[in-house]
């Protein structure tokens, strides 16, 4: 069989636990045999960033920015058992954090849907995605616990000295306070990355905040995404035939109950936080999720949204059988190569994409799956297979429909 080649380098960032063990079995079954891969491989396995002093993950994002593409396994965000377990110089940031910083990017969230595993609510026919703004608002908050009564204002010294202030409240007693920001520019990126990832996938964007409450803060953020929509998008859109609609969260979240989805929601930070949370488990598994990262200047990072299943791992450690489910992982390898093929023109890679993904979901349907899909399917008297086994059952069906073209 004839490999197919590639022109510019895959950056491939390698990861840590349960998918570490994954991402190799993936490669060799599913990468290797069928394409002549070219990638630039960074190790973010956490021993690395520690020998490296975390240098590896900026190179990695950096090498993203260069090549435009890259695909991701998941990493250990240390904590302080991770310290001890691995004798960390430093609690080292989280890869995604540092990466996202770089490439200025946003994530959008996507469940991979297949028959069999039917979402909790009827209507959804089609994936729903999740796009985060993942700056500010209350995850860079500051608060106070206000002990007795007092005045709390807000204060902004411009840089010429001169003071703004609000009343916020007159405690009469004990209470709590809290101040967040955000900024224009990180707003317009969020912005420009929904837009582009609309056009990109040709599926309608809507946006929602608490804008009539919150009449400046949330506000800003409506007028920012109409003014850029109008200014550079529109004509796209409409060329496209995909729309753009605003509306208040209260009104989304009724919609989106009775959608049949295929739309990307954009969300603030801490809604994109909570909303995402309920997306994938409403459609029925966070092994089922990806995770692309999108720059606005059109660079692209694929992952499972999942972690690194660090309960099976101690299990695999100790040799026992794991039946951990390697879809996300493997749709993160075939949204990355399709993204490659796309901007080489390579047809031949997306196509590679293609199979590879329906390989996959033909394998689920015919009843072969990992464990925690078995849990939740419809499909009668499923087949449970092992971590390798459902990797392996992926590569016949691979093999098969490479073999009919
Ligand atoms: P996790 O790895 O997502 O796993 C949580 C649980 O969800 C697992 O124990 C498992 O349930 C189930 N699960 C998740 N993915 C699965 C899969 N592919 N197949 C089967 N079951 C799956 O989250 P975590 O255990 O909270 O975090 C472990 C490590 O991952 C942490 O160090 C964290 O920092 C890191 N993390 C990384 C990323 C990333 O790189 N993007 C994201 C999140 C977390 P059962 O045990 O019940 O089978
Ligand atoms: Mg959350």
């Amino acid at each position: 069989m004839n490999k197919t080649i590639m022109k510019t380098p895959l950056v491939e960032m390698d990861g840590d636990e349960m998918t570490r063990i994954l991402w190799k079995m993936i490669k060799e079954e599913l990468i290797f045999p069928f394409i002549d891969l070219k990638s630039e491989y960074y190790d973010l396995g956490l021993e690395k960033r520690n020998e490296t002093n975390d240098q590896i993950t900026v190179d990695a994002a950096n090498a993203n920015k260069k090549y435009g593409v890259a695909v991701k396994c998941a990493t250990i965000t240390p904590n302080a058992a991770r310290m001890t377990e691995y004798d960390l110089k430093e609690m080292w940031k989280s890869p995604n954090g540092t990466i996202r910083a770089i490439l200025d990017g946003t994530v959008f969230r996507a469940p991979i849907t297949v028959k069999g595993i039917e979402p909790n609510v009827k209507s959804w026919s089609k994936p729903i995605t999740i796009a985060r703004h993942a700056y500010g608002d209350v995850y860079k908050n500051t608060e106070m616990i206000i002990p007795g009564a007092g005045k709390a204002e807000l204060v902004f010294t411009a840089q010429d000295g001169t003071e703004t202030r609000a009343l916020i409240h007159e405690y009469k007693g004990a209470g709590v306070l809290q101040g967040m920001h955000n900024l224009n520019a990180s707003i317009e990126s969020f912005a420009r990355s929904c837009f582009a990832y609309a056009l990109d996938t040709k599926q309608d964007l809507w946006f929602s905040t608490k804008d009539t409450i919150s009449k400046k803060y949330d506000h800003t953020f409506k007028d920012i995404f109409q003014e850029i929509f109008e200014k550079e998008y529109q004509e796209a859109f409409e060329k496209a035939g995909i729309t753009y609609f605003y509306t208040l969260i209260d009104d989304a979240v009724a919609r989106v109950m009775k959608s049949e989805g295929g739309f990307i929601w954009a969300c603030k930070n801490y809604d994109g936080d909570v909303m995402s949370d309920m997306i994938s488990s409403a459609f029925g598994s966070l092994a089922m999720m990806t995770s692309v990262l999108v720059s606005p200047d059109g660079n692209y990072e694929y992952e499972a949204a999942h972690g690194t299943v660090q309960r099976h791992y101690y299990k695999y450690l100790k040799g026992e059988e794991t039946s951990t489910n390697s879809v996300a992982t493997i749709f993160a390898w075939s949204g990355a190569l399709r993204k490659r093929g796309e901007l080489d023109g390579l047809e031949e890679l997306e196509k590679f994409a293609d199979q590879l993904e329906q390989a996959t979901l033909m394998t689920i349907e015919s009843g072969r799956m990992t464990k925690d899909l078995a849990l939740i399917t419809t499909i009668e008297e499923p087949v449970v297979l092992n971590s390798q086994q459902f990797i392996q059952e992926i590569r016949k069906e691979l093999e098969a429909l490479r073999k009919e073209d």
